[in-house]
């Protein structure tokens, strides 16, 4: 049977803060935006509502003095989106063609073609695949195992406890200098005797008093009850392959992301690690009319509310982009839809035929003159 194709201006993929925000913002300006989700998969760790919808309290998003729980939030944000005519379709993308506009997305059923396409299917927390570690009622996951100090950290039940982060990169220098401003003690624990982290990320938890480091140990199970949540974890040192288990009241898994990019592989610039690359002025991506906003695009900040703003962004550069205006490149150029490129600088145009003609309004001539 044929498949069916849909023609739009706008596709969103991806449905946590970052591309509803940008559907919200792209659907009131009248683009019609297409938001393609994922279906919910477990193992794949896909759900539409993206990383919020396995979050519990969210402290920390503006406009919510009381808090609110991550599905909720997340429920608020489609019900926006969906008020101002976003259409929503919950499929697997399997291949895409970025190679020329109308950029092409296939599905089992679809082909979809569109002027613009804003990337959001952001990043995945890396978990360690041991027993207790599973989201409740399989492990301890939302009671108190979290992938994220800054969401969860400041939760009453980690007041005052110890907590355990693993891991020895960046992250866990973060996670760990953050939760010792609400935890007792902060054991990290670390695979070997080193740490990945950047010299000054590693100073700073060295000279917390709170911070006790575990070297060459690796946490083979989370152990707790359903009352009381985490209650310890069972640790082996990998030298002697001695066990002990360590008591604490939660554990902050910090071993890094994986963006979730595997399908623009080869066809988008992206970092060693494989976060889209984009312009510092924009969300643009190197290939002009995508976009890319939220985690996907962001391995430093990674929260909701940081998501939603470039959100906004990618909704505003592509409604730019689709009104003939020039949006700006990652190489610090800005370029049109129609190819037209402006210099860094801003003082020539390139057209398309390779032409430069000088980027001057008549009054900044009588200006300079
Ligand atoms: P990294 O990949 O840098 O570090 C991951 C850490 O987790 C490593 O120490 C690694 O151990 C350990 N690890 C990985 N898998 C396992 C496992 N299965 N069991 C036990 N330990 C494991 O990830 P980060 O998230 O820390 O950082 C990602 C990037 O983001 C980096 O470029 C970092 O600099 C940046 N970043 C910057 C921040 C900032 O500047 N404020 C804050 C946070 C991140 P091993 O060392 O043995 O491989």
């Amino acid at each position: 049977m044929a498949k069916e194709t849909l023609k739009r201006d706008v596709v969103i993929i991806g449905s946590g803060p970052a591309g509803l925000t940008a559907a919200i913002y792209a659907a009131r300006a009248n683009l019609h935006p297409l938001l393609v989700d994922a279906p919910h998969d477990a193992e794949k760790q896909t759900a539409p509502g993206g990383q919020l919808m396995i979050t519990t309290d969210v402290e920390n998003y503006p406009g919510f003095s009381q808090g609110i729980q991550g599905p909720e939030l997340m429920d608020e944000f489609r019900q926006q989106a969906e008020r101002f005519g976003t259409e929503f379709l919950e499929t697997w993308i399997d291949e895409v063609d970025l190679s020329e506009r109308p950029f092409k997305l296939y599905t089992g059923e679809q082909t979809i073609q569109t002027e613009t396409l804003i990337i959001a299917t952001g990043a995945s927390a890396m978990w360690l695949g041991i027993p207790g570690e599973a989201k409740i009622p399989e492990g301890f996951g939302g009671n108190g195992v979290s992938a994220c100090a800054t969401c969860d950290g400041p939760l009453p039940h980690f007041r005052n406890r110890s907590l355990v982060v693993v891991g020895g990169g960046d992250t866990a220098m973060e996670e760990a200098t953050f939760l010792t401003r609400y935890a007792a003690k902060v054991y990290v624990v670390h695979r070997r005797d080193k740490l990945r982290a950047s010299k000054i990320m590693q100073e700073k938890a060295f000279l917390n008093e709170k911070i006790e480091f575990v070297w060459n140990t690796e946490v083979t199970e989370i152990v707790g009850t359903p009352d009381e949540g985490v209650t310890g974890v069972r640790l082996r040192h990998v030298q002697t392959g001695e066990e002990r288990i360590l008591p604490c009241a939660g554990v902050f898994v910090a071993i890094g992301h994986k963006p979730n990019t595997d399908l623009f592989k080869g066809q988008l610039e992206m970092d060693e690690v494989g976060y889209l690359k984009t312009s510092g002025h924009s969300t643009a991506t190197n290939v002009p009319g995508v976009f890319a906003c939220g985690d996907v695009q962001d391995s430093v900040y990674r929260q909701a509310v940081s998501a939603a703003g470039t959100g906004c962004m990618a909704a505003i550069d592509s409604e730019r982009f689709l009104d003939h205006l020039p949006v700006a490149l990652p190489t610090g150029e800005e370029i049109t839809i129609e190819g037209e490129r402006v210099t860094p600088d801003h003082k020539a145009i390139i057209t398309p035929d390779g032409h430069m003609i000088p980027n001057f309004s008549e009054d900044m001539m009588s200006q300079e003159e």
